[in-house]
C-alpha cells in the first residue's frame, strides 16, 4: 500500500533523495504509531507551513521597531503579532517570543537576574525537574549554585514545606517551578509566596504543560510569576521554540537578556509558526483539546492501576503519566523497546528515589498530547492500556508484539494525524 506523502518532500527528493526518503519514512513513522512521549505532538498544516516559509531567509537581530538591519518592513509585524498574540493568551504584561528554544529561554532568565556562583533553585532532574533548573551536568549547575528540591518518597509529590525550608535556608535568587516529569498541579501561588518571604525572583517553567494552561486545564502561573517561561512545542502544539512571559518591570531585563545577551538573530519562521499555533490555541475548540488531554491521560492511568502499575504519585492530574515499573518485574528500557516493537512509542524515565541508573532506570513516562491531536478518546486510552498490559506481560515476545503493531496501525488509520497527508 503506498500511500500520499507530503507535497514537500516531492520538491525535496528533486534535489536530495537520500534526505527525502528519510523524512517520508519518520512522516509514515509519525502516522502509523501511539505516540506517547509526554514533550512531543503533531503540529497543524498552517504551523508547518509557516515554519517552511522564506522567513527563513531573513536577519532580524534586535526588536521589533528597534532592528540592526535593513528589511524589517513584514517581519516586524510577523514577530509583534506573535507577541501581542501571546500576552493575549496567556495574559502577561510582556512576552519576549524569540528563545531558540525552553533552554535557551532559561538561560536568558539566569542572564537577567543572576551573576556566575548565585545561588538557585529548582526541582532535582531524578525528581521530575529540568537539567536546567541547576541539574549538576548543565551549565545551570557548573555556573551557579544550585540547590535542588525533590518529592516525598510516601507522595510523590513536592512537599511545598520542605520548599519553604530549604529556600529560607538558603535564600536563592531564583526559585523555579516546573519539570518535565511532574504529573500533578502545581501550585504557583504557593511558590510564588516562597519567592516573595525569601527574596527570589519566581520562575515558572510551563514547558510541558503551557497548552494546558493556554486551555485551561491547569492553573495560570501568569499572576503569580515573576517570570514564566516555556517551549512551544509540547501540548502548545507550535514550532520548537522557546518563549518568556514577565511583568512588565522585568521585560528590559528579559528582552536585554535574549537579546544581545544570549543570541543574536531570531528565527523568524519559527516566530510566524508560534504566531500561528498561538491563534489556534485561542480557539474555543483548543479549550475542548486541552480538556480532552488532562481526561485521555486519567483514562490512561486508570487503565494501567487496574492492570496493577505503580504510578508515581497515585496517577496524573495533566497530560504525563510516570509509571514505576519496579513491582511488574521490568526495566523501563526494556519495555520502551518492546513497546516500539509493539507500535507505541514513549521514553524510558527515572523514577524518584530510583535505585538503577538514569540510563536503564526503574521507569516510564507517557503523555496523552500526540494522541489526543489524532482525536483519540478515554475509550481508545484504555485499550492502549491494555496494549501496555499486554506487552509489559511479555517483553521477550516478538510475536505478540508484531501483532499489537498491526492493531495499532489500524487504530492510527482511523485517527489521522494533524500535517499530516490522510
Ligand atoms: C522541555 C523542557 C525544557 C527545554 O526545552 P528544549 O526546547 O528541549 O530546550 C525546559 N524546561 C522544561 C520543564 C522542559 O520540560
Amino acid at each position: 500500500m503506498t500511500r500520499p506523502e507530503s507535497p514537500g518532500i516531492a520538491v525535496i527528493r528533486q534535489i536530495d533523495p537520500q534526505l527525502a526518503d528519510l523524512i517520508a519514512a519518520e512522516e509514515r513513522r509519525q502516522a502509523d504509531v501511539i505516540r506517547l512521549i509526554a514533550s512531543e505532538n503533531y503540529v497543524s498544516s498552517a504551523v508547518l507551513a509557516a515554519t517552511g516559509s522564506v522567513l527563513t531567509n531573513k536577519y532580524s537581530e534586535g526588536y521589533p521597531g528597534k532592528r540592526y538591519y535593513q528589511g524589517q518592513q513584514y517581519i516586524d509585524g510577523v514577530e509583534q503579532l506573535c507577541i501581542d498574540r501571546a500576552k493575549g493568551l496567556f495574559g502577561a504584561e510582556h512576552a519576549n517570543v524569540q528563545p531558540y528554544s525552553g533552554s535557551p529561554a532559561n538561560l536568558a532568565v539566569y542572564l537577567a537576574f543572576c551573576e556566575p556562583g548565585d545561588t538557585i533553585m529548582g526541582m532535582a532532574l531524578p525528581a521530575g525537574g529540568h537539567l536546567t533548573h541547576g541539574w549538576n551536568v548543565s551549565i545551570t549547575g557548573k555556573f551557579f549554585r544550585a540547590v535542588q528540591y525533590g518529592v516525598r518518597k510516601d507522595t510523590g509529590r513536592v512537599d511545598l514545606d520542605e520548599v519553604r525550608e530549604l529556600a529560607r535556608k538558603e535564600k536563592p535568587k531564583l526559585l523555579f517551578a516546573g519539570g518535565t516529569a511532574i504529573p500533578r498541579t502545581i501550585d504557583f501561588a504557593a511558590y510564588a509566596e516562597i519567592a516573595r518571604e525569601v527574596g527570589a525572583i519566581f520562575v515558572a517553567d510551563i514547558a510541558h504543560i503551557a497548552g494546558l494552561v493556554a486551555g485551561g486545564a491547569h492553573p495560570s502561573p501568569v499572576p503569580h510569576a515573576d517570570v514564566v517561561s516555556s517551549t512551544t512545542h509540547k501540548t502548545l502544539r507550535g514550532p520548537r521554540g522557546g518563549l518568556l512571559l514577565s511583568k512588565e518591570k522585568h521585560a528590559k531585563a528579559i528582552d536585554r537578556a535574549v537579546f544581545p545577551g544570549l543570541q543574536g538573530g531570531p528565527h523568524n519562521h519559527t516566530t510566524a509558526a508560534l504566531a500561528v499555533a498561538l491563534a489556534e490555541a485561542a480557539q474555543p475548540t483548543f479549550k475542548d483539546y486541552a480538556h480532552q488531554i488532562v481526561a485521555n491521560a486519567r483514562a490512561m492511568a486508570a487503565g494501567l492501576l487496574e492492570r496493577g502499575f505503580d504510578l508515581v504519585s497515585g496517577g496524573t492530574d495533566n497530560h504525563l503519566i510516570l509509571v514505576d515499573l519496579t513491582s511488574k518485574g521490568v526495566a523501563g528500557k526494556p519495555l520502551a523497546v518492546a513497546l516500539e516493537a509493539a507500535g507505541i512509542v514513549c521514553n524510558y524515565n527515572s523514577v524518584p528515589f530510583d535505585p538503577r541508573k538514569p540510563f536503564d532506570p526503574s521507569g516510564i513516562r507517557l503523555g496523552a498530547a500526540a494522541v489526543t491531536s489524532r482525536g483519540m478518546k478515554e475509550a481508545e486510552m484504555r485499550q492502549v492500556a491494555a496494549w501496555i498490559d499486554e506487552v509489559a506481560q511479555a517483553p521477550a515476545d516478538a510475536a505478540r508484539h508484531a501483532r499489537i503493531a498491526g492493531e495499532v496501525r489500524e487504530l492510527c488509520a482511523r485517527f489521522p494525524a494533524p500535517g499530516l497527508p490522510a
